[in-house]
C-alpha cells in the first residue's frame, strides 16, 4: 500500500498561480530521483483544467474539494462526481471539517457524495475529526465512529484503496497546533478499529491520513507513527518547495 501524501490549497489560487504551483511540484519531484508516494492534489475547482494539465504525466493526481451527489441537474454552483472525473480528477474529498462547521454538512448528506463518489469511479478521502471540547469531554471515539460508519452508510467501497480516511482533530486545522504524536496514534489506531467493525477483511488496506498543521518540520516524526498511511496538508502545500519537503520527508 503507497502512501499517500494530499494537497488541500482550500480557497487559494487563481489558475495561473495553481498553474505555476503545480509546475513547480512537478519540477521539483523530477529531482527527486526516489519518491513511491502517491501525490494528490486538491485544488479549487476553477483551477482543476490548469492543474490536470500541469500534472500531466507526472504521475501527480488531481482531486475536488467537494462534490454534490447528483448525476447533472437543477442544482446552481454545484458539481458532480461524474463532472470531476471528467475533468481529469480521480480524488474527491469529503465531509472536510470546514464544510461541516461552515456549510453545515452533516453525516448522512456525506454519506451521499460518498456512494456517488465511488460510483463515478472516483477515489474519496473521507475527512473526520473531533472538536476540542468533544475531545475534552471524552468523545473522541464515539465522535470518530458516528462520521465513519454514518458517512459510509450508502455504499461499501469495492475497492478498499480508493477509500481513505482523514483524520484531522478540528482544533489543529489551520491553527498550528499539531496532535501529539501519541494523540495522533490513539486515534488512528481508534480509526483502524472502527474499519475493520465496518468493512471486515479490506479494512488493512484502506489508509488513514493524518492532517492538521503538517509541516516539513514534523511531518516525517507523524508519518512514522503506527497506522499513519499519509498526510492531508493544507497551509504548507500552498508552496511547491515545503510541499516537496513534506513529500520526501
Ligand atoms: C486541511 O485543510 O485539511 C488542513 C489540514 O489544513 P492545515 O494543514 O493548514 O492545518
Amino acid at each position: 500500500m503507497k502512501k499517500l501524501i494530499a494537497a488541500n490549497w482550500k480557497m487559494y489560487k487563481t489558475p495561473p498561480q495553481a498553474m505555476q504551483t503545480a509546475h513547480d511540484l512537478v519540477n521539483a519531484l523530477k529531482e527527486k530521483t526516489f519518491c513511491d508516494k502517491e501525490i494528490v492534489v486538491f485544488p479549487p475547482f476553477t483551477d482543476i483544467y490548469a492543474v490536470v494539465h500541469a500534472t500531466s504525466g507526472s504521475g501527480v493526481k488531481v482531486g475536488g474539494q467537494n462534490c454534490y451527489p447528483e448525476i447533472e441537474g437543477a442544482f446552481t454552483g454545484e458539481i458532480s462526481p461524474s463532472m470531476l472525473f471528467s475533468a481529469g480528477c480521480s480524488y474527491v474529498l469529503a465531509g472536510h471539517s470546514e464544510r461541516r462547521r461552515i456549510f453545515g454538512e452533516q453525516n448522512d448528506f456525506i454519506a451521499k457524495k460518498i456512494a456517488s463518489a465511488l460510483q463515478a469511479k472516483l477515489s474519496v478521502v473521507l475527512c473526520v475529526g473531533e472538536t476540542l471540547e468533544e475531545r475534552e469531554a471524552g468523545y473522541l471515539e464515539a465522535v470518530l465512529k458516528k462520521q465513519i460508519e454514518e458517512g459510509t452508510s450508502d455504499a461499501v467501497p469495492a475497492n478498499p484503496a480508493m477509500f481513505s480516511i482523514a483524520y484531522e482533530p478540528v482544533w489543529a486545522i489551520g491553527t498550528g497546533k499539531v496532535a501529539g504524536l501519541p494523540e495522533i496514534e490513539e486515534a488512528h489506531g481508534i480509526i483502524r478499529n472502527i474499519l475493520q467493525n465496518r468493512f471486515a477483511e479490506s479494512f488493512a488496506e484502506m489508509r488513514i491520513l493524518y492532517g492538521g498543521s503538517v509541516k516539513p518540520e514534523n511531518a516525517g516524526a507523524i508519518m512514522k507513527c503506527a497506522n499513519v498511511d499519509g498526510l492531508l496538508v493544507g497551509g504548507a502545500s500552498l508552496q511547491a518547495e515545503s510541499f516537496v519537503q513534506i513529500i520526501c520527508a
